[in-house]
């Protein structure tokens, strides 16, 4: 099989993989003649990187033969698809070819298992590795990384690559022996533990060189002692959305464990997608990718807003994030007692409560009123959406006319449940 063969195979194979994913838009390219560039091309997809750039990275698997059998994977061994493997070679000239004609910034690397996941992860690791130390390769590296793999080889990997994932699949236990009986739910938060020590050590390493640094002359740079890189972007983890019968209440509760115990940079929530051959244990329609959406609105409040899970969908709601409105203005329309906040009074969590309100908004409002008294024109200033922060504010000239809650236009004019856009 020629290497553009195993390209379409093994960049299409990858697609399911949500952590870097740019899904959802009109499928364009150049072909015809007509315009320039393509959003369909083999294996790019876009990520970002540690400093908030947006990069491009080539995608793909080593192989999609896999031994495994997860009912929802198009590479379980059970599949009928056609396959591939590249050779490690292989991997590394086609990521150095894309990066020297600057189409990518980087390789985001996955695999199906084969023969057993420490000669599979070996393999990953050599393709990170040769690229490092054979072709001094500065460009992002991210890494899918096998739990059921050696510790010793998890480590490596965290030498060479900017950032390892390793996918928790599904947010219960019950969910994971059903769908993926292979799959070791305490062997994947075991290895998640083992990669947030190394990244701690490494973090605390950097410091302690950083402080051993020798006091610059004028003119001169200080030596400094290189403190040992380990996954420098931190970890990610991937959740399969809809495959399960598993709620938005149980998704966002391991999500939030899964941040509190193991201080993951990302978790990525990627809606299932049904795949040919399914297993009749699975729904036969994707989840509306809505919900999806919904879910980064709240893994977002969650992590920048001090948001809990269980208040974002509290056990009374059906466990279920609202379609039809964000997840924080339906957390505003079901607790009418706390607003309207005071713009000039209210503290920084109350005020980052207000629906239209973001956090570098709330900022700004907060660094305004230390001089003068906040009115209602200093939002339109700040560009904020005021027809929905308004309703939910007091400053020096407004007053909301009244309460807000379910009843409110705000509410009742949210648009109809969206229908499910194509995936790929
Ligand atoms: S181990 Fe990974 S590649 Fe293999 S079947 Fe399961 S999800 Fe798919």
């Amino acid at each position: 099989m020629d290497l553009n063969a195993k390209l379409a195979i093994l960049a299409d194979a990858a697609k399911y993989d949500a952590s870097c994913a740019s899904s959802g838009g009109t499928a364009r390219d150049s072909l015809a003649g007509r315009g320039i560039g393509s959003n369909d091309g083999m294996g790019i997809c876009h990520s970002y990187a540690p400093d908030g750039r947006c990069i491009s990275l080539l995608k793909v698997l080593l192989t999609n033969f896999c031994q495994y059998d997860c009912l929802y994977c198009v590479n379980r061994v059970s599949s009928n698809v056609p396959r591939a493997r590249f050779a490690i070679d292989e991997v590394v000239q086609l990521t150095l070819d894309f990066y020297r004609r600057n189409c990518i910034e980087g390789l985001f690397l996955s695999s199906g298992i084969i023969r057993s996941p420490d000669y599979t992860m070996e393999q990953v690791v050599e393709v990170a590795r040769v690229l490092r130390e054979e072709h001094d390769f500065r460009g992002y590296i991210h890494l899918k990384s096998i739990p059921e793999a050696s510790p010793e080889l998890l480590h490596k990997a965290g030498r060479y690559a900017d950032r390892l994932s390793i996918n928790i699949e599904l947010p219960t236990e019950q969910g994971l022996a059903r769908l993926a009986p292979e799959k070791d739910g305490a062997a994947i938060r075991r290895s998640m533990a083992r990669l947030r020590l190394h990244i701690d050590d490494a973090r605390g390493e950097a410091r302690d060189a950083a402080r051993a640094a020798p006091a610059s002359l004028p003119g001169v740079r200080p030596t400094r002692a290189r403190a040992r890189s380990f996954a420098a972007a931190g970890q990610s983890t991937q959740m399969i959305v809809g495959a399960d019968a598993s709620d938005d209440a149980s998704i966002l509760a391991t999500s939030a464990q899964l941040y509190g115990a193991y201080r993951l940079k990302r978790v990525y929530y990627s809606a299932f997608s049904p795949i040919p051959d399914a297993s009749s244990s699975l729904p036969l329609q994707a989840p509306p990718l809505v919900r999806e959406h919904r879910l980064y609105q709240a893994d977002w409040l969650m992590r920048f807003y001090g948001y809990e899970a269980g208040e974002i969908a509290p056990p009374g709601s059906g466990g279920m994030l609202s379609l039809q409105v964000d997840p924080k203005l339906a957390w505003a329309l079901a607790h009418p007692e706390c607003f309207p906040v005071d713009l000039n009074l209210a503290p920084r969590e109350l005020l980052l409560r207000v629906p239209g309100l973001g956090v570098k908004a709330v900022d700004r409002l907060l660094l305004a009123r230390r001089g003068r008294r906040l009115r209602a024109d200093d939002l339109k200033r700040l560009r904020v959406p005021t027809h929905k922060v308004l309703p939910f504010v007091v400053a020096a000239d407004h007053r909301p006319a009244g309460v807000v809650d379910a009843r409110h236009p705000l509410a009742l004019g949210a648009k109809a449940a969206p229908q499910q856009a194509a995936l790929f």
